[in-house]
């Protein structure tokens, strides 16, 4: 059997693996150490009332004869999609056809799958720092050449830093493949439409596709920011949207998700959209009736309300963080828009440095921006998906140790 070397010669995925490793080895040698973890990059409130109460009818539903469901279609159910159509694109003045929308288990395994619609020797371009699924799945399936030093060889990098505003610049060389991620993960910084739309005219200047990644729109507070790249004109002729409930709406363990392909993107003669379906009949059997009903009570009165109240729990988290470290002069990002606060780390330190000073002094936990590519370097992320109490309580950990 001939393996897949791209897969085999992978590097390690260190980054959680080594934080776990090195919080694990502190708490063994302090004990009574109460370590609060800002590195958290998951929801930690319950779901919404209103999304338990139709997850566990439909559940009940199933056990009954009149309502029991094998296999559903293959896209997702109508009800899902409908609303989905009518909450996330209607109402902000941009028409999605039902046809154009794919329900799924989750963003992580679409904008890992998706790469399958490329060309082998397609060339791909990624902010960073990064996501790293966008640039794992396409090294996995061998084009980003060799790793080197923390860098693919075949990789087109768009570094995002304190100097260009986190803004990305337009690649310098021809790429087909641009993934943006808006809200981002892990800067916590937007693009405005302006900025956005100057990525879609390159799109479709160069013919190239966008593949944009908008888990994280739910968090958006202010009025210029896209929630949708389908707000920018000619977006749907070179952009594919990634969506997900987990971080809207607390479905990170529930599992559910949605890509929108739109009909008007046709590369080579080819929809996408086709391809695409195409795709998902062939090696995915649909999310499970219950998980789609609850994804639906999202769009409920009641559901939009609970689910906004967990986000501006978070947010205010998030501006705690933010505010207390800029009394304290530390140059920070995101967090306005995002769960995310990417701060610089003082004297230019390095970031796993700051990380093991955290942890040792100050007995937080964050992320290194090292971690997420090489312009990360440099910089640390915070999270604001602990409670209220700890995050206070680690703000001012942090503080009294800088
Ligand atoms: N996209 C981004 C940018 C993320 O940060 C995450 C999760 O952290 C995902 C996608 C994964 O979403 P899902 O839980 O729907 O797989």
């Amino acid at each position: 059997m001939k393996i897949n070397t791209s897969l085999a010669q992978m590097p390690a995925g260190y980054l959680f693996a080594e934080i776990a490793k090195r919080v694990k080895e502190f708490s063994a040698a302090n004990p009574d150490a109460n370590i609060l973890r800002l590195g958290i990059g998951d929801v930690t409130r319950p779901l919404a009332p209103a999304v338990v109460q139709a997850f566990s009818d439909a559940a009940l539903e199933m056990g009954t004869a009149a309502g029991f469901k094998g296999y559903g279609p293959d896209f997702g159910y109508d009800f899902l999609i409908d609303a989905i159509i009518a909450g996330d694109y209607t109402a902000r003045g941009v028409e999605i056809g039902k046809d154009e929308v794919f329900i799924s288990d989750g963003a992580k395994s679409d904008v890992g799958n998706l790469q399958e619609l490329f060309a082998a020797d397609a060339k791909i371009a990624v902010t960073d720092p990064v996501y790293p699924v966008y640039v794992d799945s396409n090294a996995m399936a061998g084009r980003l050449g060799q790793h080197v030093d923390g860098k693919w060889s075949n990789l087109c990098y768009l570094p995002c830093n304190a100097e260009n505003g986190f803004v990305p610049p337009l690649p310098e060389e021809k790429v087909d493949v641009i993934y943006l991620c808006y809200p981002n993960n892990p800067t916590g910084t937007v693009l405005t439409k302006a900025q956005l739309k100057k990525f879609v005219d390159w799109a479709l200047e160069n013919e190239a596709l966008i593949v944009y990644d908008a888990a994280y729109k739910a968090f958006i507070t202010e009025d210029d920011v896209p929630r949708s790249i389908y707000e920018i004109e000619g977006a749907k002729k070179c952009a594919m949207e990634c969506c997900s409930f987990s971080k809207t709406a607390g479905f990170t363990g529930t599992r559910c998700a949605y890509t929108v392909v739109p009909k008007e993107l046709v590369f080579d003669g080819v929809s996408l959209n086709k391809m695409w379906g195409r795709r998902q009949a062939t090696k995915f059997n649909g999310v499970s009736y219950p998980v789609q009903k609850a994804a639906a009570a999202v769009y409920t009165e009641a559901g939009q309300q609970q689910i906004m109240e967990s986000i501006s729990y978070y947010l205010e988290n998030a501006r705690i963080i933010r505010e207390g470290l800029q009394k304290a002069g530390i140059q920070v990002f995101g967090g306005v828009n995002a769960p995310y606060i990417w701060m610089k780390t003082p004297n230019n330190m390095k970031s796993w440095d700051f990380f093991d000073l955290l942890l040792k002094k100050a007995h937080v936990v964050g992320t290194p921006g090292e971690g997420f590519g090489p312009s990360g370097e440099g910089y640390f992320r915070l999270t604001a998906f602990n409670t209220k109490e700890n995050t206070i309580a680690a703000v001012e950990r942090i503080l009294s140790v800088l």
